[in-house]
């Protein structure tokens, strides 16, 4: 896979949320990886692109707060995102090593 690492290779990656980006990140130097170019099926992209664009669904931006039942919502996001992360694992093969970085947003601001 394409990266800015040293030998511009990366073999480790990881799955993240974060709004604007995509769904997967080199985990050498956390850079984010344009999903187009990470061999994937077109329907596990599609999953990734969707979970992705529902990340953020549980902070209200104006008051930089937890919306009500947001502690639930993320839940269902982490839960959804470890299962797509296995998904990863398996299309790319044993070459690569998949983790998951879960959001953390409910649990910091309660
Ligand atoms: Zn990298």
């Amino acid at each position: 896979m394409r990266c800015l690492c040293k030998q511009k290779e990366t073999n480790e990656l990881k799955v993240e949320g974060d709004v604007g980006a995509d769904a997967i990140w080199c985990n050498r130097c956390n850079c984010n990886l344009d999903i187009q170019e990470v061999p994937l099926s077109l329907g596990l992209k599609s999953e990734l692109m969707k979970w992705i664009g529902k990340h953020g669904d549980w902070i209200d931006w104006e008051k930089d707060k937890i919306v009500p039942n947001g502690i639930k919502l993320e839940d269902e996001h982490n839960k959804q995102g470890m299962i797509l992360t296995e998904k990863v694992q398996k299309e790319l093969g044993v070459k690569y090593k998949v983790s998951f970085s879960p959001s953390t947003f409910a649990r910091v601001y309660k």
